[in-house]
C-alpha cells in the first residue's frame, strides 16, 4: 500500500467505528465489506477528500452515492449471507453494488443513465468485481430471467413497490426499498413469506427519484 492508500485505509476505518458501528450496525459481514471497498475510487476526483464524510456526494447527472450509514443500513436490513444472488436498482457510483459483492456470491444491478452505467462498469473491472454483473434499462420491472432473487435492494425513491420486483422476490427473500414523495421517504422492508409479504418501515430517508414504467415519470 502507498501513503495514500494507507491514508485512505485509516479515513475508512475511521469511518466504519464512528458512522457506522456507533450508530448501531453490527453486522460484521456489512462491517467488514465497507472496511474493504475503497469509497474514494467511487466518487468523482475533484471529491475523493470527501468520500469518507457524513454525508452524500454528487456523482454526475444530478444522482448521488449515498451517505455511507444509508448504505450500511440498508445492507443489513437484507440479512446477508454468502452465497445470496442479490438485484439492486440504481447502480449509480457502484459502491452501493461493490459493498453487495464483497458479502454474496453475485450481485445484478440495473442503471437507467447511460454514462453512469458505463462509467461504473469501467470501474467494476479496475477493481475485478467479476461478480457483479450490469445492465443498461429502466430497473422498475426487474431482471425477469435471473429471478428469483435472494435479496432485492433499491437506491432511489420509488412512489409505490413495483410490483415486478415482489414477483421476482424470492420466497424467504428481503427486499428494501424507500417509498414516499419525491422529498422524503419511508425506508421499507419486506419479507416474502410462503402465504404473502410482511412488509416495516425503517425509518425515514430521502434519495433521488427511481424513474421508470413503475416509478416516477421521466421529468
Ligand atoms: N446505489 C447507488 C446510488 C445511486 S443514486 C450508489 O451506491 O452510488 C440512484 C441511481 O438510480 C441513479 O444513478 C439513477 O440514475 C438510478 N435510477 C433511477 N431510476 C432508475 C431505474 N428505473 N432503473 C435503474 N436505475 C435507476
Amino acid at each position: 500500500m502507498n501513503i495514500a492508500e494507507k491514508r485512505y485505509k485509516r479515513l475508512r476505518d475511521e469511518m466504519v467505528q464512528a458512522q457506522i458501528e456507533a450508530r448501531g450496525i453490527s453486522d460484521l459481514l456489512v462491517l467488514k465489506a465497507m472496511r474493504t471497498v475503497p469509497r474514494h475510487l467511487f466518487v468523482i476526483e475533484a471529491m475523493m477528500d470527501q468520500a469518507y464524510m457524513d454525508y452524500p456526494l454528487p456523482i454526475g447527472e444530478q444522482q448521488t452515492i449515498s451517505q455511507p450509514f444509508i448504505v450500511a443500513e440498508m445492507t443489513q436490513a437484507l440479512h446477508l449471507s454468502s452465497h445470496d444472488r442479490v438485484l439492486e436498482i440504481g447502480t449509480g457510483s457502484g459502491y452501493q453494488a461493490a459493498v453487495l459483492g464483497e458479502i454474496v456470491s453475485k450481485v445484478y444491478t440495473i442503471e437507467r443513465k447511460h454514462s453512469l452505467f458505463v462509467r461504473t462498469r469501467r470501474l467494476f473491472d479496475q477493481l475485478k468485481y467479476y461478480n457483479i454483473v450490469t445492465r443498461y434499462t429502466d430497473g422498475t420491472t426487474g431482471w425477469k430471467e435471473e429471478s428469483p432473487f435472494d435479496a432485492i435492494i433499491v437506491t432511489a425513491g420509488s412512489p409505490t413497490i413495483p410490483e415486478a420486483l415482489l414477483e421476482q422476490l424470492g420466497v424467504g427473500g428481503r427486499m428494501v426499498i424507500p417509498v414516499g414523495d419525491q422529498h422524503s421517504q419511508d425506508l421499507m422492508r419486506i419479507v416474502r413469506h410462503e402465504d404473502g409479504f410482511e412488509k416495516e418501515s425503517l425509518g425515514r430517508c430521502r434519495f433521488v427519484k427511481l424513474i421508470g414504467e413503475h416509478g416516477w415519470g421521466d421529468e
